[in-house]
């Protein structure tokens, strides 16, 4: 056991099923499940992942075979889609030794879960993407009609703008829906959900908005932020006036200065792109970043916070939308980036 870390991410696990609770109500019509690929965000699956079961949660997507087995430490093999589908034999000896459901995306992929027995699966159509899925046109193939799908669905391409693109695969679905025998028809991500009651269809599958992302302006007052990267004060020290700090000596002190050093870093997915812009917050007191950010520390102007010392901890200004805006990296890339000694 080493002694506990100087960095930490809050995930306030009660706003994540809040906003599961927001986006059911939107929804009001279908059910909602929840993309938690990539360690659900960046948040933690086993943080998560019971709160949005009990919330009443039934249905979970990954994007990989080996995001599976944390899943299932919390959910039913039922319960959870594989979107990446089965590239190989051993990926579907495992969705049939699991019972975890493969998305199929292609015609090869339908004849591979056949070839290895087979079983409930879904299906992913393209109706625009161009990522996964199999094409309408090629929905008339053997391989397809031997399929028994549980999720049909279909991934919208911008959904976060108001393009003509979604009506157009909304559009493109219904066909497809008509057409390919199934239990539930899928298609909303977090920003299809606000598109209207049209795209909801049987089951939403939202990702980003559960983790506190406003990817639409509908979204906004609805959304709770659900993370807080937070880190110890490691050393303070007084910079004389004219002197500067840290690489690349970008930021000089125009007075002397009470600067704190915080143990949170490029690394540890603080990007550098909050040199000079960013800022933390000791309560209600911001302390904006002094220079560059390092791989492991980063300088703040502790001048506003005189009560703030060694051992202290202040939270990242890291309001998600704002922070797209202020960095011009997504809200997704801002959660994801987040690193393992962050997360714990
Ligand atoms: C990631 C993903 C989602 C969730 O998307 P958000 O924009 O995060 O809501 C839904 N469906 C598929 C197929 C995905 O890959």
């Amino acid at each position: 056991m080493s002694p506990p870390p100087t960095l930490r991410l809050a995930v306030d696990g009660d706003a994540v099923a809040a906003n599961w609770q927001a986006l059911s109500g939107i929804c009001a019509d279908a059910a909602v499940g929840a993309a938690v690929k990539a360690d659900a965000y960046g948040l933690g699956v086993d943080r998560v992942v019971p709160g949005l079961a009990a919330a009443g949660c039934r249905d979970f997507f990954v994007a990989h075979w080996s995001e599976a087995p944390a899943m299932l430490r919390h959910v039913d093999p039922a319960q959870l889609s594989v979107l990446h589908g089965p590239m190989t034999s051993a990926e579907c000896e495992f969705a049939r030794a699991t019972g975890v459901r493969p998305v199929i995306n292609s015609i090869e992929q339908a004849r591979r879960w056949q070839a290895a027995g087979g079983g409930v699966c879904d299906l992913m159509v393209d109706t625009g993407m161009n990522r996964l899925g199999v094409r309408p046109e090629q929905l008339g193939d053997g391989a397809i009609a031997a399929l028994d799908i549980d999720i049909l669905m279909s991934h919208l391409a911008c959904a976060d703008e108001d393009s003509t693109m979604n009506e157009a695969q909304r559009l493109a679905f219904e066909p497809v829906c008509r057409a390919v025998a199934h239990r539930r028809s899928s298609l909303a991500n977090s920003a299809g959900t606000v598109l209207g009651h049209a795209y909801h269809l049987d089951l939403a599958r939202p990702g980003i908005a559960l983790y506190g992302g406003v990817v639409r302006p509908e979204l906004a007052e609805l959304i709770r932020p659900t993370v807080q990267p937070q880190c110890a004060v490691i050393q303070v020290r007084t910079v004389p006036a004219g002197e500067s700090i840290s690489y690349g000596a970008t930021y000089c002190a125009n007075r002397a200065m009470r600067v704190g050093i915080v143990s949170l870093g490029y690394a540890d997915g603080y990007l550098r792109c909050w040199s000079d812009i960013g800022a933390f917050h000791a309560g209600e007191t911001r302390l904006p970043v002094l220079g560059r950010v390092t791989m492991d520390m980063t300088a703040i102007d502790l001048t506003a916070a005189p009560q703030i010392g060694e051992g202290d901890w202040v939270s990242a200004e890291y309001d998600l939308p704002e922070a797209a805006r202020k960095t011009g990296l997504s809200q997704y890339e801002l959660l994801t980036i987040l690193g393992p000694r962050l997360r714990g």
